[in-house]
C-alpha cells in the first residue's frame, strides 16, 4: 500500500513536471547556452569570400557532443574543406517519418568600413545584439542547437526523429549545402516535411509583435542577361543604331509590360487571412481577388504595394548595367542583368522566352545566367512546382503557439518573394514550411545590410517559441 502511494506520488510529480516542461519557457541554463552559441556563431566568419562554414559546423558538432549526443547521430560533411554541413538526428518514437529542420550557417559579406561596429564581433548595445547573421540567420542556428540540447536534458522524446541540418552557401557560393545533402546523403536528411527558420517570420513594431507568417511557398530566383551588340565606331560620328539606346528601349519595354497576375492555394490563403486585418478598402480588394475569376482592377490596385505585387505575379527588374568601352567610342556592347522572381508553376526557360518576346527585338539576346555566373542561350526547363496544400497540423500548431505567446496576432501563410533553401527541398519533393519565431521590427529589417541587429528579447522569445512549436507538433498528442 505504502509502495503504491509512493509510486502514485512519483507518477503525479512526473506527470506534473512533464506537463510543466511542455508549456514552460526555457530555463536560465538553456537561455544562457543559447545566447553563448549565438555569440560563438556570429564571431565565426562564414562569408563565401574569406569565411569558413566548416568552422561553424564543427563548433556546433562539439556543442552537441559535449551535451552528450552520440557521435553516430552526427555528420559533418561537404564538398570541400570550407563548405561542410552539420546534420544531427534527435531520435524519437518512430511513429511517423522524420521532420527535417534546415537553417543556413553562411552569411552575406559585410565590410568593417561600412559598419559602425565589427560585423564579426557580437556587440550588445541598448537591448540589441549587433553582428552579421543576427537576423539572417545564425539566430535560427543557435535556437535549433540550444533547443535540441534542452530537449535532451529534459528527456523529451518526440513522436518521430527530428533532423537538424545547418548548411553552407544559401546566400551565394557554388556549394549549396541543402542541395548537396539531398544529392549525396539523402538518407541523412530524408523527411516527411521540412521546417526552416530562415523563411516565414514574425513582424513587430517597436518590439510589439503584430503578425506571424508561415512560409508556405517560394518564388524561383533567376538572372538573365539582356545583351545588345553593335559594330561601334568613333563617337564623333554617331549613328541612330547604338547598343546603349537599344538596350534602354528593351528595358523600357520590360517596365511597360509586367507579367500577368496569378494566384495559388497559398496566396489565396494569404489574401483570405490578411484581408481580416487590413483597412476596409484593401480588404475589399483582397476579397475580390478570391472570386471565381481574378478581379484585374482589384489586383492592379493591390499591386501598387511592392510586397503585394510580388505576391501576385512573376517580377523581373534590371539590377545591373554594363556598357561601352571608352568615352570617345560608340558602344560595341551594352548589357543589363535582369533579376526575376518567378511565380511557382513556371520554368526559367519559359520566363526567358517571355522576356525575349516582350523585348521583341531580334538584334538583342536574352541569356540565362546560372548561379555560378556562367551564361547560356537557354535556361533550365523544369518548372518550380506549384505549392502543395498546407499541412493542416502545421498551421494549427502555429496558430496555437502564436495565440499563447502573442494573443490576438494574425497568423498568415505566405509565398516568399525571395527564395530560401526550401526551394531545394520542395524540388526534391519534400513539402517545406518557413517558421521563424523571431520577431523583427518592420522598419528594422537589416538582413544583408549594414549594422544588422536583433532585439535581445526577440532572441529569447524565439527560443521559447521553437521549443513550444516542436513540442506542439511532435509530442504525439
Ligand atoms: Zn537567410
Amino acid at each position: 500500500m505504502r509502495r503504491h502511494l509512493i509510486t502514485a506520488a512519483v507518477a503525479f510529480v512526473l506527470g506534473l513536471s512533464a506537463a510543466h516542461a511542455k508549456d514552460a519557457a526555457p530555463d536560465e541554463a538553456t537561455r544562457k547556452l543559447a545566447f553563448d552559441i549565438f555569440r560563438q556563431l556570429i564571431e565565426i566568419n562564414t562569408t563565401d569570400s574569406v569565411g569558413n562554414v566548416s568552422t561553424a559546423a564543427h563548433a556546433m558538432e562539439k556543442r552537441l557532443l559535449d551535451a552528450g549526443f552520440p557521435a553516430q547521430d552526427l555528420h559533418v560533411a561537404g564538398p570541400n574543406a570550407r563548405k561542410e554541413n552539420l546534420v544531427v538526428r534527435y531520435h524519437g518514437k518512430g511513429k511517423a517519418k522524420p521532420v527535417l529542420l534546415i537553417c543556413h550557417l553562411d552569411v552575406v559579406e559585410a565590410r568593417r568600413e561600412d559598419w559602425t561596429t565589427d560585423p564579426f564581433e557580437f556587440v550588445e548595445k541598448d537591448g540589441f545584439v549587433y553582428g552579421r547573421g543576427t537576423q539572417d540567420v545564425k539566430v535560427g542556428d543557435a535556437i535549433l542547437v540550444a533547443t535540441l540540447i534542452r530537449f535532451r536534458r529534459e528527456g523529451f522524446v518526440p513522436d518521430r526523429d527530428l533532423i537538424v541540418a545547418l548548411t553552407a552557401d544559401e546566400e551565394g557560393g557554388a556549394y549549396n549545402g541543402v542541395d548537396w545533402l539531398l544529392k549525396n546523403h539523402r538518407d541523412w536528411v530524408d523527411a516527411d516535411y521540412v521546417l526552416n527558420p530562415d523563411s516565414g517570420g514574425v513582424d513587430s513594431v517597436s518590439g510589439k509583435v503584430v503578425s506571424v507568417q508561415l512560409g508556405a511557398s517560394e518564388k524561383l530566383y533567376a538572372d538573365y542577361l539582356v545583351v545588345a551588340t553593335n559594330p561601334g565606331g568613333h563617337s564623333s560620328l554617331p549613328r541612330t543604331d547604338n547598343a546603349i539606346y537599344e538596350l534602354a528601349d528593351a528595358l523600357e519595354k520590360l517596365r511597360a509590360s509586367p507579367f500577368p497576375f496569378e494566384l495559388n492555394p497559398v496566396t489565396r490563403e494569404f489574401f483570405a487571412r490578411d484581408a481580416k486585418v487590413e483597412p476596409k478598402d484593401v480588404a475589399a480588394d483582397m476579397q475580390a481577388l478570391l472570386g471565381p475569376t481574378l478581379d484585374e482592377a482589384a489586383a492592379q490596385r493591390l499591386a501598387k504595394d511592392p510586397h503585394l505585387n510580388s505576391v501576385l505575379r512573376t517580377t523581373c527588374v534590371p539590377t545591373r548595367l554594363d556598357a561601352g568601352h571608352a568615352n570617345n567610342a560608340l558602344p560595341q556592347r551594352a548589357q543589363a542583368n535582369v533579376n526575376c522572381r518567378i511565380f511557382p508553376g513556371h520554368s526559367k526557360e519559359e520566363i526567358r522566352r517571355e522576356l525575349a518576346r516582350k523585348i521583341a527585338d531580334p538584334g538583342l539576346t536574352v541569356m540565362f545566367v546560372a548561379p555560378d555566373g556562367s551564361r547560356h542561350d537557354t535556361a533550365p526547363e523544369e518548372k518550380s512546382p506549384a505549392p502543395p496544400p498546407i499541412r493542416p497540423e502545421v498551421l494549427r500548431a502555429l496558430d496555437e503557439v502564436s495565440a499563447k505567446m502573442w494573443p490576438g496576432v494574425p497568423v498568415i501563410p505566405e509565398m516568399e518573394p525571395g527564395a530560401s533553401d526550401n526551394i531545394y527541398t520542395i524540388a526534391a519533393g519534400i513539402p517545406s514550411y518557413g517558421i521563424s519565431g523571431v520577431a523583427i521590427d518592420r522598419d528594422d529589417v537589416r538582413a544583408h545590410g549594414r549594422d544588422e541587429r536583433l532585439r535581445v528579447s526577440a532572441f529569447y522569445a524565439g527560443l521559447d517559441f521553437y521549443g513550444r512549436i516542436l513540442r506542439a507538433l511532435y509530442s504525439g498528442r
